[in-house]
């Protein structure tokens, strides 16, 4: 399995280690959130990828999302297809496919057929997406929110999404049959404790706390920084001294067998 944070931003000739959204791409051809999706998929990504899995309806997390269906709608030879809860769907139909902000796509067809479809999920209900099989589970977030075990043949990761303490995710984790990896939000500094707590976000010495619930032995990658926080929050987690502890490159793709 392969795993690419897609860029948001990009400096001089190369990526920008900012994180301003959230897109994953997973084997080129399934992305879970769409943050930054048209905007930083390459070309193949581009052509590949129909189904886009949501965690939740944050900016920060669909903003590529009206844009790539925009940009592919004339060739579409199938809809993309969006996986998400009931709640993120009706969020998404009614403040962004409102004809208002967006076309309403869901109500749209190019020659060849619709050009959007919605496949709800239920929390704790397993899902199939291509050669892909998701576990999600609801999350401690401000809205809706969900994070999935997502397993190919071989290999299964973990995204947290966006959450505050959770009970469910780890328990779902430390289930799991075999993990590689686990993807893990920290998105303020220890001294904005007060913002994480009234958003629901992790800061690094809540991290700690959370990761007194995992009983794996596998890598822990941090994602969602804000980006005018980075520096700190980056320099705080190494001070936790946690060796498989480290930040998610942007842009990098990351390999399982
Ligand atoms: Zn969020």
């Amino acid at each position: 399995m392969r795993l690419q944070l897609l860029p948001s931003t990009f400096e001089g000739d190369g990526v920008s280690p900012r994180q301003h959204l959230t897109c994953f791409v997973i084997d080129d051809s399934v992305a879970v959130d769409a943050g930054s999706l048209a905007m930083a998929a390459s070309k193949l990504q581009q052509n590949e990828i129909r189904d886009v899995v949501l965690t939740h309806a944050h900016l920060d997390h669909i903003a590529g999302l009206p844009l790539f269906i925009d940009d592919h709608f004339s060739t579409l030879t199938e809809p993309i297809t969006v996986y998400a809860t009931q709640p993120v769907i009706d969020t998404l139909e009614r403040d962004i496919f409102n004809w208002s902000v967006y076309p309403r796509f869901s109500e749209l067809s190019n020659a060849n057929g619709p050009v959007l479809r919605y496949e709800p999920f239920g929390q704790a209900e397993e899902f199939t997406v291509k050669h892909l099989t998701f576990r999600p589970i609801d999350v401690n977030h401000k809205v809706p929110s969900t994070g999935f075990l997502i397993s190919d043949t071989t290999t299964t990761i973990a995204l947290s999404g966006d959450t505050a303490e959770t009970d469910g995710f780890w328990n779902l984790v430390n289930a799991a049959d075999s993990i590689s990896a686990v993807m893990l939000e920290c998105a303020f500094p220890d001294e904005l404790d007060d913002l994480a707590v009234v958003s629901h976000h992790l800061t690094p010495q809540r991290m700690k706390r959370e990761l007194e619930k995992f009983e794996r032995n596998c890598p822990v990658y941090v994602v969602n920084l804000k980006p005018m926080f980075r520096e700190a929050i980056t320099k705080q987690l190494a001070g936790l001294n946690l060796s498989h502890l480290s930040v998610l490159q942007v842009g990098k793709v990351y390999e399982w067998a």
